[in-house]
């Protein structure tokens, strides 16, 4: 085995970051080259005065197993907090308050009727005997679910009102995607994290990938334009230089690698052409604090009730530290809303959601001191159906002799923890081929 073979990783996102972590701990010679001045991608933080605001993720889970086992390897648990686990459901004109680890606050709350609440625990009980074995981090694992859209699947597996209540929010809320868009696959998967606690990092999401970043050769400012597989090597071009190695980890959102990857086959055409939602995140400080009245983290607005904002978040319910003075809520708009705001100008956007804040938390518009907008037009990838037969027949496919490797949350589950399970695997593939 030669270990210090060269590999050049295209992305420090996190699945880049963590695939590079890995390898340099088999004992690979590892370069991350990155595009912009700073490592983390979509686990961005902006830190201004007075607020440390997650731009892109916004909260882990205490069941991301690769997440915290990374976090436990970088010495950083300390970081780790818990945000309160009640969420508020927009329904009719109140906000519905939900205990995340309580189903029965559901029919308590009156939130779910009685024939619905039945409906809900006896799918939901069927579901868990079904999914015993797949892991939730693993996407490829959920393949023998992938073969219808939520919408058709949940109407009849609990009725409407829970895809229209529950499932729809949720998918909105944490991927700007609608339950027709999106394989049942998606949220069987997720039905896994439900035991699970919502949790952060103290100092902000992106002290997880910046952590990382210590340890490993970056090079920042270096969009990767061309890859060449020369055959005795792979050569990465960047506007300076070229880079030579003996593998190339594309860790970028699939647009990108389609442009960089040019020998490819079939089934990573396929995932190439994988297309993602769009949102704006607008961060607003208010003047005092929201948490003595609302004990949410986050509020959900069921399509249903919404113009354009699919989640609000009380920053200072996810941690009192986020915010020095007042109340921060970080609002989310739902896919096609983001589609449709994101080249207007700021102003226009921000008038827009003041306005429809105002319907679900009178008056909040008299408390806003300060505003923050950002467009995230790459946010996340759709799960259309057939997604996760695509990646288990990338993974069972790929064999020594393949020297350029695909990784990135359009290669998982949606989410950070989902591109870090494909920075391993990649990780652990390269190690593989080396080793036998
Ligand atoms: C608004 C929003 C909210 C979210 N909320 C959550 C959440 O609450 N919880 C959760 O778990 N997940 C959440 N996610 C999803 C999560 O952020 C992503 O799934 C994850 O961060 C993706 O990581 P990645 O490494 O696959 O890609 P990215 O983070 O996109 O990393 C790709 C990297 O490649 C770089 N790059 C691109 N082109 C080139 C090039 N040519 N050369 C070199 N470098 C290049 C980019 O600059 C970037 O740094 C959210 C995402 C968004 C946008």
């Amino acid at each position: 085995m030669n270990n210090r073979k060269k590999i050049a990783i295209i992305g420090s996102g996190i699945s880049g970051l963590t695939a590079g972590f890995y390898l340099k701990k088999h004992g690979f010679d590892v370069t991350v080259l990155e595009a912009n001045p700073k490592v983390g991608g979509r686990m961005a933080t902006f830190n201004s005065e007075k607020y440390i605001i997650d731009t892109g993720a916004q909260f882990l889970s205490s069941g991301y197993k690769n997440i915290l086992k990374l976090i436990k390897e970088l010495n950083i648990a300390d970081e780790i907090v818990e945000t309160t686990q009640i969420g508020g459901i927009v329904k009719g004109n109140r906000i519905y308050s939900l205990n995340y680890h309580n189903p029965f606050s559901l029919i308590v709350s009156g939130f779910l009727n009685f024939k619905e609440f039945i409906s809900l625990a006896f799918g939901s009980f069927k579901l868990k005997k079904e999914t015993r074995r797949p892991s939730p981090s693993n996407y490829s694992d959920w393949h023998q679910f992938d073969n219808e859209n939520t919408q058709d699947w949940s109407d009849q597996f609990f009725g409407k009102t829970i895809t229209e209540y529950l499932l729809e929010p949720t998918l909105e809320a944490f991927y700007f995607q609608s339950p027709e868009e999106t394989s049942k696959a998606l949220p069987i998967a997720l039905s896994k994290y439900n035991t699970f606690k919502t949790i952060t990092l103290k100092s902000g999401i992106n002290r997880l990938p910046t952590k990382i970043a210590e340890n490993l050769k970056i090079e920042l400012n270096s969009k990767v334009l061309e890859i060449n597989d020369n055959k005795t090597n792979i050569e990465i071009k960047t506007k300076d230089k070229s880079y030579f190695a003996d593998y190339a980890v594309i860790a970028t959102t699939a647009d990108i690698a389609k442009n960089l990857h040019k020998n490819t086959n079939s089934i990573e055409n396929k995932l190439l052409e994988t297309k993602y939602s769009s949102t704006i995140n607008i961060a607003f400080g208010l003047k005092n604090k929201l948490s003595g009245k609302f004990n949410y983290y986050g509020i959900f607005v069921p399509r249903k009730e919404r113009k354009n904002i699919s989640a609000i978040a009380i920053e200072s319910n996810k941690h009192s530290k986020r915010v020095a003075d007042g109340d921060l809520i970080n609002v989310m708009l739902a896919g096609k809303s983001g589609k449709k705001l994101i080249d207007k100008n700021e102003k226009e956007i921000i008038d827009e959601i003041i306005n429809e804040l105002d319907d679900y938390i009178p008056n909040i518009s008299n408390e806003i001191v300060f505003s923050k907008l950002f467009r995230w037009e790459k946010a996340e990838p759709y799960s259309y159906v057939g997604r996760s037969k695509n990646i288990n027949e990338y993974r069972e496919r790929i064999k020594k002799g393949n020297r350029i490797l695909l990784a990135g949350d359009y290669m998982g589950m949606p989410f950070t923890e989902g591109a870090v399970e494909t920075g391993v695997w990649v990780a652990n593939k390269i190690n593989q081929f080396e080793t036998v």
